[in-house]
Protein backbone atom coordinates (compact mmCIF):
# COMPACT_ATOMS: atom_id res chain seq x y z
CA UNK A 1 0.00 0.00 0.00
CA UNK A 2 0.81 3.46 -0.41
CA UNK A 3 0.75 6.51 1.07
CA UNK A 4 -0.47 9.62 -1.08
CA UNK A 5 0.78 12.70 0.99
CA UNK A 6 -0.18 15.15 -1.74
CA UNK A 7 -3.82 15.04 -0.62
CA UNK A 8 -5.73 17.90 1.84
CA UNK A 9 -6.59 16.49 4.96
CA UNK A 10 -3.95 13.85 5.99
CA UNK A 11 -2.93 11.09 4.01
CA UNK A 12 -5.83 9.35 1.61
CA UNK A 13 -4.49 5.38 0.85
CA UNK A 14 -3.72 4.62 -2.52
CA UNK A 15 -4.22 0.96 -2.51
CA UNK A 16 -2.18 -1.57 -5.11
CA UNK A 17 -0.63 -0.17 -8.52
CA UNK A 18 -3.33 0.90 -9.98
CA UNK A 19 -3.26 3.91 -7.48
CA UNK A 20 -7.03 2.63 -6.21
CA UNK A 21 -8.87 4.48 -3.92
CA UNK A 22 -11.15 2.69 -1.30
CA UNK A 23 -15.03 4.02 -0.22
CA UNK A 24 -16.40 3.16 2.89
CA UNK A 25 -19.57 3.41 4.79
CA UNK A 26 -20.56 1.63 8.16
CA UNK A 27 -23.55 0.46 9.72
CA UNK A 28 -23.42 0.09 13.87
CA UNK A 29 -25.94 -1.50 15.43
CA UNK A 30 -25.98 -0.19 19.24
CA UNK A 31 -27.86 -2.51 22.15
CA UNK A 32 -28.76 -0.07 24.47
CA UNK A 33 -28.36 -1.10 28.23
CA UNK A 34 -32.16 -0.57 29.01
CA UNK A 35 -33.45 -2.17 31.76
CA UNK A 36 -36.45 -3.66 29.74
CA UNK A 37 -36.70 -4.46 26.18
CA UNK A 38 -37.97 -2.26 23.15
CA UNK A 39 -41.83 -3.12 23.18
CA UNK A 40 -42.48 -5.37 26.06
CA UNK A 41 -41.92 -5.55 29.71
CA UNK A 42 -39.14 -8.10 29.38
CA UNK A 43 -35.53 -7.59 31.08
CA UNK A 44 -32.79 -7.08 28.74
CA UNK A 45 -29.85 -9.85 29.57
CA UNK A 46 -26.89 -11.62 28.76
CA UNK A 47 -26.00 -15.02 29.13
CA UNK A 48 -28.89 -15.89 30.50
CA UNK A 49 -30.40 -19.70 30.26
CA UNK A 50 -32.25 -19.44 26.71
CA UNK A 51 -35.90 -18.66 26.37
CA UNK A 52 -36.46 -17.29 30.36
CA UNK A 53 -36.64 -14.07 29.63
CA UNK A 54 -39.43 -13.91 26.46
CA UNK A 55 -43.20 -13.13 26.63
CA UNK A 56 -46.10 -12.76 23.68
CA UNK A 57 -44.98 -9.47 22.64
CA UNK A 58 -41.54 -10.36 22.24
CA UNK A 59 -42.04 -13.75 20.65
CA UNK A 60 -44.75 -12.46 18.43
CA UNK A 61 -48.40 -13.76 19.13
CA UNK A 62 -50.60 -12.10 17.38
CA UNK A 63 -53.17 -10.24 19.03
CA UNK A 64 -50.69 -8.29 21.50
CA UNK A 65 -49.60 -4.65 21.30
CA UNK A 66 -46.16 -3.01 21.71
CA UNK A 67 -45.36 -0.21 24.29
CA UNK A 68 -42.34 2.29 23.38
CA UNK A 69 -39.86 2.03 26.02
CA UNK A 70 -39.17 5.40 26.97
CA UNK A 71 -35.92 5.21 28.35
CA UNK A 72 -34.88 3.47 24.66
CA UNK A 73 -36.15 6.69 23.06
CA UNK A 74 -34.04 8.90 25.17
CA UNK A 75 -30.74 7.01 25.04
CA UNK A 76 -31.44 6.99 21.37
CA UNK A 77 -31.78 10.62 21.64
CA UNK A 78 -28.47 11.08 23.34
CA UNK A 79 -26.54 9.21 21.11
CA UNK A 80 -27.80 11.09 17.80
CA UNK A 81 -27.32 14.57 19.71
CA UNK A 82 -24.00 13.70 20.53
CA UNK A 83 -23.29 12.92 16.79
CA UNK A 84 -25.18 16.42 16.16
CA UNK A 85 -27.80 14.92 14.18
CA UNK A 86 -31.15 17.04 14.12
CA UNK A 87 -33.99 14.91 15.50
CA UNK A 88 -36.95 14.84 13.93
CA UNK A 89 -39.83 16.07 15.85
CA UNK A 90 -42.08 13.51 14.34
CA UNK A 91 -41.40 10.04 13.94
CA UNK A 92 -43.31 7.12 13.44
CA UNK A 93 -42.24 3.01 13.27
CA UNK A 94 -42.21 0.73 10.11
CA UNK A 95 -42.36 -2.92 10.03
CA UNK A 96 -39.48 -4.61 7.96
CA UNK A 97 -40.93 -7.70 6.81
CA UNK A 98 -38.53 -11.24 6.40
CA UNK A 99 -38.67 -14.49 7.60
CA UNK A 100 -35.99 -15.60 9.28
CA UNK A 101 -35.54 -18.15 12.10
CA UNK A 102 -34.52 -15.71 14.67
CA UNK A 103 -37.45 -13.17 14.00
CA UNK A 104 -41.11 -15.01 14.74
CA UNK A 105 -43.38 -12.23 14.11
CA UNK A 106 -41.98 -12.19 10.17
CA UNK A 107 -41.00 -8.60 10.52
CA UNK A 108 -38.89 -6.33 12.55
CA UNK A 109 -40.03 -3.14 14.26
CA UNK A 110 -37.39 -0.39 12.99
CA UNK A 111 -38.14 2.75 11.27
CA UNK A 112 -37.76 3.63 7.68
CA UNK A 113 -37.93 7.39 6.01
CA UNK A 114 -38.84 9.44 9.64
CA UNK A 115 -35.54 8.77 11.60
CA UNK A 116 -35.28 9.65 15.14
CA UNK A 117 -31.80 11.92 14.14
CA UNK A 118 -30.22 13.04 10.46
CA UNK A 119 -27.55 14.87 9.52
CA UNK A 120 -24.97 14.39 11.79
CA UNK A 121 -21.03 14.05 11.85
CA UNK A 122 -18.38 12.34 14.48
CA UNK A 123 -15.11 13.99 13.31
CA UNK A 124 -11.98 11.35 13.78
CA UNK A 125 -8.58 11.27 15.02
CA UNK A 126 -6.43 9.79 12.84
CA UNK A 127 -2.92 8.44 13.98
CA UNK A 128 -1.17 11.51 12.35
CA UNK A 129 -3.18 14.17 13.99
CA UNK A 130 -5.42 15.08 11.39
CA UNK A 131 -9.14 15.17 11.72
CA UNK A 132 -11.36 12.88 9.62
CA UNK A 133 -14.99 14.04 9.55
CA UNK A 134 -17.50 11.11 8.56
CA UNK A 135 -20.90 12.27 7.84
CA UNK A 136 -23.27 10.54 10.14
CA UNK A 137 -26.61 9.96 7.89
CA UNK A 138 -29.17 8.73 10.21
CA UNK A 139 -29.68 7.02 13.39
CA UNK A 140 -32.68 5.25 13.95
CA UNK A 141 -34.38 2.68 17.20
CA UNK A 142 -35.17 -1.40 16.13
CA UNK A 143 -35.34 -3.62 17.91
CA UNK A 144 -32.84 -6.73 17.70
CA UNK A 145 -33.90 -10.16 16.79
CA UNK A 146 -33.03 -13.92 18.60
CA UNK A 147 -29.88 -15.53 18.71
CA UNK A 148 -29.44 -18.31 16.17
CA UNK A 149 -26.72 -21.12 17.90
CA UNK A 150 -25.98 -23.22 15.14
CA UNK A 151 -25.34 -26.98 16.77
CA UNK A 152 -22.57 -27.61 14.29
CA UNK A 153 -20.63 -24.71 14.94
CA UNK A 154 -20.65 -21.79 12.94
CA UNK A 155 -19.91 -23.86 9.87
CA UNK A 156 -22.02 -26.31 9.26
CA UNK A 157 -22.16 -29.85 10.25
CA UNK A 158 -18.95 -30.23 12.44
CA UNK A 159 -19.63 -33.46 14.78
CA UNK A 160 -22.47 -34.45 13.12
CA UNK A 161 -25.24 -31.68 14.12
CA UNK A 162 -27.10 -30.49 11.51
CA UNK A 163 -29.57 -28.41 13.26
CA UNK A 164 -29.73 -25.23 14.40
CA UNK A 165 -31.37 -23.49 17.86
CA UNK A 166 -33.11 -20.18 18.57
CA UNK A 167 -32.19 -18.36 22.33
CA UNK A 168 -35.30 -15.18 21.97
CA UNK A 169 -33.96 -13.47 24.87
CA UNK A 170 -32.25 -11.14 22.72
CA UNK A 171 -35.40 -10.83 20.67
CA UNK A 172 -37.05 -7.37 21.19
CA UNK A 173 -33.65 -5.63 22.94
CA UNK A 174 -33.39 -2.21 21.98
CA UNK A 175 -31.08 -1.09 19.46
CA UNK A 176 -30.01 1.98 17.45
CA UNK A 177 -28.61 1.90 14.14
CA UNK A 178 -26.03 4.50 13.03
CA UNK A 179 -25.64 4.77 9.29
CA UNK A 180 -22.55 6.70 7.95
CA UNK A 181 -21.69 8.36 5.12
CA UNK A 182 -18.86 6.94 2.51
CA UNK A 183 -16.47 9.04 4.04
CA UNK A 184 -14.18 6.85 4.68
CA UNK A 185 -10.76 5.51 2.85
CA UNK A 186 -9.18 3.42 4.73
CA UNK A 187 -9.46 0.03 7.08
CA UNK A 188 -7.23 1.99 9.45
CA UNK A 189 -9.96 5.01 9.25
CA UNK A 190 -13.12 2.77 10.01
CA UNK A 191 -10.71 1.17 12.53
CA UNK A 192 -10.25 4.85 13.78
CA UNK A 193 -13.67 5.68 13.58
CA UNK A 194 -15.43 2.92 15.62
CA UNK A 195 -13.19 2.96 18.21
CA UNK A 196 -13.96 6.73 18.63
CA UNK A 197 -17.54 6.08 18.68
CA UNK A 198 -17.44 3.20 21.00
CA UNK A 199 -16.03 6.04 23.04
CA UNK A 200 -18.20 8.30 22.49
CA UNK A 201 -21.33 5.93 23.05
CA UNK A 202 -19.80 4.49 26.21
CA UNK A 203 -19.71 8.15 28.21
CA UNK A 204 -22.99 8.39 27.25
CA UNK A 205 -23.52 5.64 29.38
CA UNK A 206 -26.46 4.19 27.41
CA UNK A 207 -24.76 0.40 26.41
CA UNK A 208 -21.73 -1.37 27.49
CA UNK A 209 -20.35 -1.55 23.78
CA UNK A 210 -19.13 -4.72 24.11
CA UNK A 211 -18.28 -6.55 20.29
CA UNK A 212 -17.54 -9.52 21.53
CA UNK A 213 -21.12 -9.89 23.18
CA UNK A 214 -22.50 -8.21 20.44
CA UNK A 215 -24.12 -5.08 22.36
CA UNK A 216 -21.54 -2.90 19.65
CA UNK A 217 -21.91 -4.77 15.88
CA UNK A 218 -20.79 -3.13 12.39
CA UNK A 219 -21.33 -3.90 9.17
CA UNK A 220 -19.21 -2.24 6.78
CA UNK A 221 -19.94 -1.26 3.35
CA UNK A 222 -16.90 -0.86 0.65
CA UNK A 223 -16.17 -0.17 -2.84
CA UNK A 224 -13.21 0.99 -4.74
CA UNK A 225 -12.40 3.57 -7.12
CA UNK A 226 -9.91 5.64 -8.92
CA UNK A 227 -9.31 8.71 -7.65
CA UNK A 228 -12.04 12.05 -8.61
CA UNK A 229 -14.21 8.57 -10.47
CA UNK A 230 -18.01 8.07 -9.04
CA UNK A 231 -18.26 5.84 -6.38
CA UNK A 232 -17.87 1.80 -7.84
CA UNK A 233 -20.41 -0.75 -6.69
CA UNK A 234 -20.31 -1.41 -3.25
CA UNK A 235 -20.36 -5.02 -1.21
CA UNK A 236 -21.46 -5.45 2.15
CA UNK A 237 -19.19 -7.59 4.86
CA UNK A 238 -21.60 -8.34 7.50
CA UNK A 239 -21.27 -8.55 11.56
CA UNK A 240 -17.53 -7.73 11.73
CA UNK A 241 -17.46 -8.14 15.52
CA UNK A 242 -14.02 -7.08 16.47
CA UNK A 243 -11.82 -4.19 15.21
CA UNK A 244 -9.48 -6.57 13.90
CA UNK A 245 -11.58 -8.20 11.76
CA UNK A 246 -13.15 -5.14 10.45
CA UNK A 247 -9.83 -4.41 9.67
CA UNK A 248 -8.53 -7.52 8.23
CA UNK A 249 -11.72 -7.90 6.52
CA UNK A 250 -11.91 -4.60 5.04
CA UNK A 251 -8.10 -4.97 3.92
CA UNK A 252 -9.15 -8.27 2.11
CA UNK A 253 -12.34 -7.24 0.35
CA UNK A 254 -10.58 -4.11 -1.09
CA UNK A 255 -8.00 -6.68 -2.11
CA UNK A 256 -10.69 -8.84 -4.33
CA UNK A 257 -12.15 -5.93 -5.38
CA UNK A 258 -9.12 -3.94 -6.92
CA UNK A 259 -7.88 -7.71 -8.32
CA UNK A 260 -11.57 -8.34 -10.01
CA UNK A 261 -11.77 -5.12 -11.84
CA UNK A 262 -7.48 -5.17 -12.74
CA UNK A 263 -8.69 -8.57 -14.46
CA UNK A 264 -11.26 -6.56 -16.42
CA UNK A 265 -14.36 -8.32 -13.93
CA UNK A 266 -16.54 -6.27 -12.19
CA UNK A 267 -17.91 -6.53 -8.62
CA UNK A 268 -21.10 -7.73 -8.01
CA UNK A 269 -23.54 -6.01 -5.37
CA UNK A 270 -23.55 -8.73 -2.83
CA UNK A 271 -22.71 -9.13 0.88
CA UNK A 272 -19.75 -10.91 1.23
CA UNK A 273 -18.07 -12.86 4.31
CA UNK A 274 -15.00 -13.01 6.14
CA UNK A 275 -13.37 -15.85 7.46
CA UNK A 276 -11.08 -14.69 10.66
CA UNK A 277 -9.16 -18.16 9.72
CA UNK A 278 -7.98 -18.27 6.51
CA UNK A 279 -8.26 -14.45 6.70
CA UNK A 280 -10.05 -14.45 3.07
CA UNK A 281 -13.33 -13.23 1.87
CA UNK A 282 -15.95 -15.42 0.31
CA UNK A 283 -19.39 -15.27 -1.49
CA UNK A 284 -22.37 -17.06 -1.27
CA UNK A 285 -23.06 -15.58 -5.08
CA UNK A 286 -26.48 -16.86 -6.01
CA UNK A 287 -27.60 -17.82 -2.74
CA UNK A 288 -28.30 -14.69 -1.84
CA UNK A 289 -31.90 -13.57 -1.96
CA UNK A 290 -32.74 -9.39 -2.99
CA UNK A 291 -33.48 -7.59 -0.17
CA UNK A 292 -37.59 -6.50 -0.67
CA UNK A 293 -38.44 -5.56 2.75
CA UNK A 294 -42.17 -4.02 1.99
CA UNK A 295 -41.89 -1.83 4.85
CA UNK A 296 -45.32 -0.96 6.45
CA UNK A 297 -46.17 1.80 8.95
CA UNK A 298 -46.64 0.06 11.93
CA UNK A 299 -50.06 0.37 12.88
CA UNK A 300 -50.07 -0.87 16.72
CA UNK A 301 -47.79 2.15 17.77
CA UNK A 302 -48.88 5.58 17.53
CA UNK A 303 -46.04 8.24 16.45
CA UNK A 304 -43.61 9.88 18.23
CA UNK A 305 -43.54 13.19 18.95
CA UNK A 306 -40.47 14.55 20.96
CA UNK A 307 -41.18 17.91 21.49
CA UNK A 308 -37.93 20.65 21.78
CA UNK A 309 -38.10 21.11 25.23
CA UNK A 310 -37.65 16.95 25.98
CA UNK A 311 -35.12 17.32 23.11
CA UNK A 312 -33.45 20.42 24.94
CA UNK A 313 -33.53 18.64 28.30
CA UNK A 314 -31.85 15.36 26.87
CA UNK A 315 -29.07 17.67 25.17
CA UNK A 316 -28.29 19.53 28.76
CA UNK A 317 -27.61 16.13 30.52
CA UNK A 318 -25.12 14.90 28.10
CA UNK A 319 -21.38 14.66 29.65
CA UNK A 320 -18.57 16.96 28.52
CA UNK A 321 -17.99 14.89 25.09
CA UNK A 322 -14.57 14.15 24.22
CA UNK A 323 -14.53 16.55 21.34
CA UNK A 324 -15.43 19.48 23.90
CA UNK A 325 -12.97 18.22 26.66
CA UNK A 326 -10.19 17.82 24.27
CA UNK A 327 -10.74 21.38 23.35
CA UNK A 328 -10.89 22.39 26.92
CA UNK A 329 -7.96 20.26 28.20
CA UNK A 330 -5.84 22.59 26.26
CA UNK A 331 -7.30 25.74 26.13
CA UNK A 332 -7.14 25.53 30.54
CA UNK A 333 -4.36 23.14 31.01
CA UNK A 334 -1.88 24.33 28.03
CA UNK A 335 -1.61 21.18 26.94
CA UNK A 336 -0.61 19.45 23.27
CA UNK A 337 -3.43 18.47 20.62
CA UNK A 338 -2.05 15.33 21.11
CA UNK A 339 -1.88 14.79 25.09
CA UNK A 340 -5.54 16.57 25.08
CA UNK A 341 -6.67 13.58 22.36
CA UNK A 342 -5.06 10.69 24.48
CA UNK A 343 -6.92 12.34 27.51
CA UNK A 344 -9.97 13.12 26.38
CA UNK A 345 -10.54 9.14 24.86
CA UNK A 346 -10.23 7.95 28.30
CA UNK A 347 -12.77 9.41 31.01
CA UNK A 348 -11.17 7.94 34.24
CA UNK A 349 -8.24 9.14 32.70
CA UNK A 350 -8.97 12.95 31.97
CA UNK A 351 -10.43 12.91 35.29
CA UNK A 352 -7.75 11.50 37.30
CA UNK A 353 -5.01 14.00 35.36
CA UNK A 354 -7.72 17.24 36.18
CA UNK A 355 -7.47 16.15 39.81
CA UNK A 356 -4.01 15.85 39.76
CA UNK A 357 -3.44 19.09 38.14
CA UNK A 358 -6.18 21.55 40.23
CA UNK A 359 -4.68 19.88 43.73
CA UNK A 360 -0.75 20.63 42.83
CA UNK A 361 -1.44 23.87 40.47
CA UNK A 362 1.19 22.91 38.43
CA UNK A 363 -0.59 21.55 35.46
CA UNK A 364 2.63 20.57 33.08
CA UNK A 365 4.03 18.41 35.51
CA UNK A 366 1.03 16.74 36.01
CA UNK A 367 0.37 15.65 32.51
CA UNK A 368 4.11 14.61 32.75
CA UNK A 369 3.01 12.25 35.33
CA UNK A 370 -0.01 10.98 34.02
CA UNK A 371 0.76 10.17 30.34
CA UNK A 372 4.45 9.10 31.50
CA UNK A 373 5.17 7.23 34.48
CA UNK A 374 1.49 6.63 35.41
CA UNK A 375 0.50 5.31 31.82
CA UNK A 376 3.25 3.60 31.87
CA UNK A 377 2.58 1.61 34.84
CA UNK A 378 -0.78 1.31 33.92
CA UNK A 379 0.02 -0.15 30.51
CA UNK A 380 2.75 -2.37 31.90
CA UNK A 381 0.08 -4.28 33.97
CA UNK A 382 -3.00 -4.23 31.69
CA UNK A 383 -4.89 -1.98 34.37
CA UNK A 384 -7.13 0.64 33.98
CA UNK A 385 -7.01 4.05 36.22
CA UNK A 386 -9.58 3.17 38.22
CA UNK A 387 -7.63 0.30 39.26
CA UNK A 388 -4.48 1.93 39.86
CA UNK A 389 -3.09 1.69 43.53
CA UNK A 390 -1.94 5.74 43.47
CA UNK A 391 -5.00 7.36 43.48
CA UNK A 392 -4.93 11.17 42.19
CA UNK A 393 -4.66 12.86 45.83
CA UNK A 394 -1.57 10.48 46.39
CA UNK A 395 -0.10 11.09 43.38
CA UNK A 396 -0.79 15.56 44.06
CA UNK A 397 1.04 14.86 47.05
CA UNK A 398 4.44 13.29 45.90
CA UNK A 399 4.42 15.86 43.05
CA UNK A 400 4.14 18.37 46.06
CA UNK A 401 7.11 16.71 47.74
CA UNK A 402 8.75 17.24 44.08
CA UNK A 403 7.64 20.99 43.74
CA UNK A 404 8.77 22.07 47.06
CA UNK A 405 12.00 20.34 46.65
CA UNK A 406 12.06 17.48 48.65
CA UNK A 407 12.46 15.33 46.19
CA UNK A 408 14.39 15.08 42.51
CA UNK A 409 12.44 14.16 39.74
CA UNK A 410 14.27 11.03 39.90
CA UNK A 411 13.99 9.84 43.42
CA UNK A 412 10.14 10.69 43.05
CA UNK A 413 9.73 8.18 40.67
CA UNK A 414 11.28 5.59 42.93
CA UNK A 415 9.16 7.03 45.73
CA UNK A 416 6.44 6.10 43.06
CA UNK A 417 7.02 2.71 42.31
CA UNK A 418 7.00 2.14 46.36
CA UNK A 419 3.63 3.88 46.66
CA UNK A 420 2.26 1.59 43.77
CA UNK A 421 3.42 -1.42 45.59
CA UNK A 422 2.36 -0.78 49.32
CA UNK A 423 -0.25 0.85 49.01
CA UNK A 424 1.76 3.92 50.92
CA UNK A 425 1.73 7.41 50.85
CA UNK A 426 4.72 9.19 49.62
CA UNK A 427 5.89 11.36 53.07
CA UNK A 428 5.61 7.62 54.41
CA UNK A 429 8.18 6.46 51.88
CA UNK A 430 10.41 9.59 52.43
CA UNK A 431 10.19 8.99 55.72
CA UNK A 432 10.99 5.42 56.34
CA UNK A 433 13.69 5.48 53.38
CA UNK A 434 15.39 8.53 54.38
CA UNK A 435 14.82 9.99 50.85
CA UNK A 436 14.22 13.30 51.18
CA UNK A 437 16.58 15.92 49.06
CA UNK A 438 18.25 18.54 51.34
CA UNK A 439 17.19 21.85 50.18
CA UNK A 440 17.88 23.28 53.74
CA UNK A 441 19.81 26.54 53.13
CA UNK A 442 21.88 26.55 56.42
CA UNK A 443 23.09 22.69 56.13
CA UNK A 444 24.16 22.87 52.24
CA UNK A 445 25.78 26.19 52.55
CA UNK A 446 27.90 25.07 55.37
CA UNK A 447 28.67 21.90 53.09
CA UNK A 448 29.45 24.07 50.16
CA UNK A 449 31.48 26.44 52.15
CA UNK A 450 34.10 23.28 53.23
CA UNK A 451 34.41 22.18 49.53
CA UNK A 452 35.12 25.62 47.96
CA UNK A 453 37.79 25.82 50.79
CA UNK A 454 38.97 22.31 50.48
CA UNK A 455 39.78 22.94 46.30
CA UNK A 456 41.75 26.24 46.09
CA UNK A 457 42.97 24.80 42.62
CA UNK A 458 39.65 24.25 40.81
CA UNK A 459 38.46 27.66 42.80
CA UNK A 460 40.64 30.02 41.37
CA UNK A 461 40.24 28.28 38.00
CA UNK A 462 36.56 29.21 37.93
CA UNK A 463 37.36 32.74 38.84
CA UNK A 464 39.35 32.22 35.59
CA UNK A 465 36.22 32.24 34.18
CA UNK A 466 36.07 28.07 33.86
CA UNK A 467 32.71 27.68 34.28
CA UNK A 468 32.74 24.31 33.72
CA UNK A 469 34.49 23.25 36.93
CA UNK A 470 30.96 24.22 38.59
CA UNK A 471 30.25 20.82 37.48
CA UNK A 472 33.18 19.50 39.72
CA UNK A 473 32.25 21.33 42.60
CA UNK A 474 28.48 19.91 42.36
CA UNK A 475 30.15 16.70 42.06
CA UNK A 476 31.68 17.29 45.08
CA UNK A 477 28.89 18.57 47.24
CA UNK A 478 26.57 15.94 46.01
CA UNK A 479 29.01 13.28 47.08
CA UNK A 480 29.41 14.50 50.53
CA UNK A 481 25.78 14.86 50.52
CA UNK A 482 24.83 11.05 49.58
CA UNK A 483 23.58 12.66 46.28
CA UNK A 484 20.57 13.89 48.62
CA UNK A 485 21.37 17.72 47.74
CA UNK A 486 18.97 19.88 45.68
CA UNK A 487 20.62 20.57 42.96
CA UNK A 488 19.48 23.40 42.01
CA UNK A 489 20.03 25.35 45.17
CA UNK A 490 23.75 23.88 45.41
CA UNK A 491 24.10 25.55 41.90
CA UNK A 492 22.79 28.23 43.13
CA UNK A 493 25.11 28.11 46.60
CA UNK A 494 28.53 27.30 44.68
CA UNK A 495 28.02 30.47 42.33
CA UNK A 496 27.55 32.63 45.21
CA UNK A 497 30.43 31.49 47.37
CA UNK A 498 32.64 31.07 44.58
CA UNK A 499 32.28 34.17 43.13
CA UNK A 500 32.45 36.03 47.19
CA UNK A 501 35.62 34.10 47.57
CA UNK A 502 36.67 36.03 43.96
CA UNK A 503 36.17 38.93 45.38
CA UNK A 504 37.54 38.07 48.64
P1 LIG B 1 -28.44 0.53 0.47
O1 LIG B 1 -29.50 1.16 -0.32
O2 LIG B 1 -27.74 -0.60 -0.19
O3 LIG B 1 -28.83 0.26 1.89
P2 LIG B 1 -27.33 3.02 1.27
O4 LIG B 1 -27.17 4.11 0.28
O5 LIG B 1 -28.45 3.08 2.23
O6 LIG B 1 -27.28 1.63 0.53
O7 LIG B 1 -25.97 2.96 2.09
C1 LIG B 1 -25.72 1.97 3.03
C2 LIG B 1 -24.29 2.17 3.51
O8 LIG B 1 -23.39 1.98 2.44
C3 LIG B 1 -23.99 3.55 4.04
O9 LIG B 1 -23.13 3.44 5.16
C4 LIG B 1 -23.28 4.25 2.91
O10 LIG B 1 -22.38 5.21 3.36
C5 LIG B 1 -22.55 3.12 2.25
N1 LIG B 1 -22.33 3.30 0.82
C6 LIG B 1 -23.21 3.75 -0.10
N2 LIG B 1 -22.68 3.73 -1.33
C7 LIG B 1 -21.41 3.24 -1.20
C8 LIG B 1 -20.35 2.95 -2.11
N3 LIG B 1 -20.47 3.15 -3.42
N4 LIG B 1 -19.20 2.47 -1.62
C9 LIG B 1 -19.07 2.22 -0.30
N5 LIG B 1 -20.03 2.48 0.60
C10 LIG B 1 -21.20 2.96 0.16
ZN1 LIG C 1 -41.14 -9.70 26.01
MG1 LIG D 1 -30.00 1.68 3.12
Amino acid sequence: MRQDVSKAGGLVPLFGNGGWEAVIGLEIHVQLNTRTKMFCGCRVTFGEPPNTHVCPVCLGHPGVLPVINEKAVEYATRIALALECRIAEHTIFHRKNYFYPDLPKAYQISQYDLPLGVGGHLDVELEDGTLLPVGITRVHLEEDAGKLIHAGGASGRIDGADYSLVDFNRGGTPLVEIVTEPDIKSPEQARAFLMQLRNLVRQLGVSDVNMEEGSLRCDANVSVRRPEEPFGTKTELKNMNSFRFLHHGLEAEIERQIALLEAGESVVQETVHFDPVTGRVFTLRGKEEAHDYRYFPEPDLPPLELSREYVERIRASLPELPAARKERLIRQYGLSSKEAAILAADRPLADYFEAVAQATGEPRLSANWVLGDLSGYLNARGLDVEACPVTASALAELLGLVLEGTLSGKMAKEVFEAMAASGKCARDIVAERGLGQISDVAQLEAVVARVVEANPGPAEEYRQGRERVLGFFVGQVMKETGGQANPQLVNDLLRKHLGTAAKA
